[in-house]
């Protein structure tokens, strides 16, 4: 028997629309019947199980409640699908995004999209190691409520591999205007910068027919003239140097208006008229998505304001509407502006948690302590992971308020967490902390005595960028540290600028490489470096601690090149307590 996903072809066999239940048919070699399902689980096994395609089913809380080994293949190969069952899909989703291009932008459009609850699809995605990734999904509501979501998805590189010789790079990119999406990225965001259209103006993205029907209905040369001549048009009314075309038939705009509604009005004004293309007429189906200015702090970025477009022209094609979004939305302006403004509240609140991550013997697996790595459970957007807020905190100086209070929860949290002798409890400091030494040392010091903890137990991390560019507040403070018995761990070693100088200053007990080294691993060159990190550590007599372990094939190339410490999600992810 088997199972497809489509729409009964065959009528006679059933005569009522399927339900999105049904609408998953098996065919039994004598038609198609709906699929008849003993219990939910053999339901999402028997729907969803033998498809090709990656399907993941979250339940109304976005717990996992059904994944296929088509999706495991897509995202962590080997893994049993149904370890994942249960598993917190946003806390998934943040691990996932490191295997994307631009981690942070996937990210946030898939909780846009969860938050928007509704359909879409073929939205593709580029993963940092080259493939492209397609999905589509499904929000089903019972009663106002979304109580399952469906993701599917498909491995689609080979249509960006060898493009379908009438596609979208079929338009000479001379006569038509098309540049590269990242230059076009970077030019736009530039620009919008320089004009201050960030602070006052909109971007709009307008998106003309489809490619595919362009090509199938005006042929090559036909599609080519109308590309061309949208630009022209579209130029003639906002200005040569503010109108780009950026993929396809998506063209870009600057304005500094920011009307949204005479926005629409003026583009549709130039589109909207009936064309010749060869011997046809044609109307152009167009979608406008429009990313102003709004209530937009000063913190905005061209990029942050290509992104909102570029969302905003996608969710048009979904909601089959203009889609206008306040630039504001976007997440790192907010997340800057809410830090700061919010500190305190936020502190307060206890929006702040740590998620514990093993740090592993790799001979024989003990666990020989954990890093703790501090998250933002947002009440709205759900748990924010560091990279996400680290560098706004960072900027903004409100970084020392959540250092010390990460320190003190972590030492709060010790007895439960270090329950083998000799275990310890990393915690991460940053450069600005540093520089507010005093405060930081009195934190550390009455957390060690309020939660009677050993400071043998405690080591602090600090990375080799942080300390090359404050190495006499560092120094002061790593030797306060030490004074008090805290052992002090160089985080990200081998990509700051100043390596083996700060080593020679700065007195340290744990040296972590970067985990770029263990993803190069494979190359000799990576392998020879690794070397010599642990030649160093011998000779400062500290521990080497290998970062991103991410499969069984780097712990074993590390262990040949003499690591023996790793920490990494081949090792143990990130989690609470
Ligand atoms: P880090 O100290 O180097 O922490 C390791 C980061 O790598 C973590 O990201 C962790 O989730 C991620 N990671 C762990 N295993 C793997 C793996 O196998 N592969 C890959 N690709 N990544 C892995 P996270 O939690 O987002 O933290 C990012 C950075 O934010 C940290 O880098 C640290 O510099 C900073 N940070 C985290 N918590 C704190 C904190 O409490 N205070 C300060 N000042 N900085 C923090
Ligand atoms: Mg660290
Ligand atoms: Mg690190």
């Amino acid at each position: 028997m088997a199972f497809v996903r489509t729409r009964c072809p065959c009528s006679e066999v059933i005569h009522t629309p399927p339900s999105f239940h049904e609408f998953y048919l098996a065919f039994d070699g004598r038609g198609w019947q709906t699929a008849r399902v003993p219990s939910e689980e053999t339901r999402l096994q028997v729907v969803f199980g033998h498809l090709h395609e990656g399907v993941l089913v979250e339940d109304g809380t976005r717990h996992v409640k059904f994944a296929n080994k088509a999706f495991t293949d897509i995202f962590v190969p080997g893994l049993d699908p149904e370890l994942m069952v249960g598993g917190d899909c946003d806390e998934a989703a943040i691990q996932t995004s490191v295997m994307f291009k631009h981690p942070q932008e996937w990210l946030t459009a898939t909780r846009a999209i969860v938050a928007g609850q509704i359909s879409i699809s073929n939205d593709e995605w580029e993963t940092a190691d080259g493939r492209w990734l397609q999905r589509d999904y499904l929000p089903r509501v019972k009663e106002d409520e979304v109580f399952e979501h469906i993701w599917l998805y498909r491995d689609v590189t080979r249509q960006h591999v060898h493009p379908d010789p009438v596609g979208v790079d079929s338009f000479s990119s001379e006569r038509t205007g098309l540049r590269d999406w990242a230059s076009a990225i970077k030019r736009l965001g530039d620009r919008a910068e320089s004009l201050a259209i960030i602070t006052q103006g909109a971007m709009v993205f307008v998106k003309v027919l489809d490619v595919d029907q362009l090509n199938s209905e005006f042929g090559y040369d036909g599609g080519d003239r109308l590309i061309t001549s949208v630009l022209e048009e579209l130029r003639g009314e906002f200005g040569e140097a503010n109108v780009e075309r950026l993929k396809g038939t998506v063209f870009g705009i600057l304005t500094t208006e920011t009307d949204p509604t005479l926005l629409i009005e003026r583009t549709r004004k130039v589109l909207d008229p009936t064309r010749p293309v060869g011997d046809h007429f044609v109307s152009l189906h167009t979608q406008i998505g429009i990313a102003t200015t709004l209530t937009v702090d000063d913190f905005a970025s061209g990029r942050d304001m290509f992104e909102s477009a570029r969302l905003a022209v996608r969710q048009s094609k979904v909601r089959h509407s203009d889609v206008v979004l306040d630039v504001a939305m976007r997440s790192y302006a907010r997340v800057r502006t809410e830090l700061t403004s919010r500190i305190d509240e936020i502190l307060a609140d206890n929006q702040f948690c740590l998620h514990y991550q093993p740090i592993v013997n790799m001979e024989d697996q003990r666990v020989l302590g954990f890093e703790a790595l501090v998250r933002w459970v947002h009440p709205v957007r759900g748990v924010i992971p560091a990279f996400e807020f680290i560098t706004a905190a960072e900027e903004t100086g409100v970084i020392a308020k959540i250092d010390r209070w990460v320190i003190r929860e972590a030492c709060r949290q010790a007895s439960l967490l270090l329950t083998e002798p000799g275990q310890t409890v990393a915690v991460n400091v940053s450069q600005k902390t540093s520089l507010a030494q005093h405060d930081y040392i009195g934190a550390v010091k009455s957390a060690l005595a309020e939660f009677a903890i050993d400071p043998a137990q405690v080591v602090i991390e600090v990375t080799e960028t942080s300390i090359a560019q404050d190495q006499a507040a560092f120094h002061e403070l790593i030797s306060a540290l030490r004074g008090i018995g805290i052992k002090i761990s160089i985080d990200d070693f081998g990509v700051g600028s100043s390596t083996l100088a700060i080593l020679k200053d700065i007195p340290f007990d744990r040296l972590k490489l970067d985990r770029s080294f263990t993803a190069d691993i494979s190359e000799p060159r990576a392998q020879e470096l690794i070397r010599v990190g642990v030649a160093i550590g011998e000779i400062f007599g500290s521990q080497v601690i290998a970062e991103g372990v991410e499969t069984q094939e780097h712990m074993e190339l590390l262990l040949d090149c003499g690591v023996q410490v790793g920490q990494g999600w081949h090792l143990g992810m990130p989690q609470p307590l």
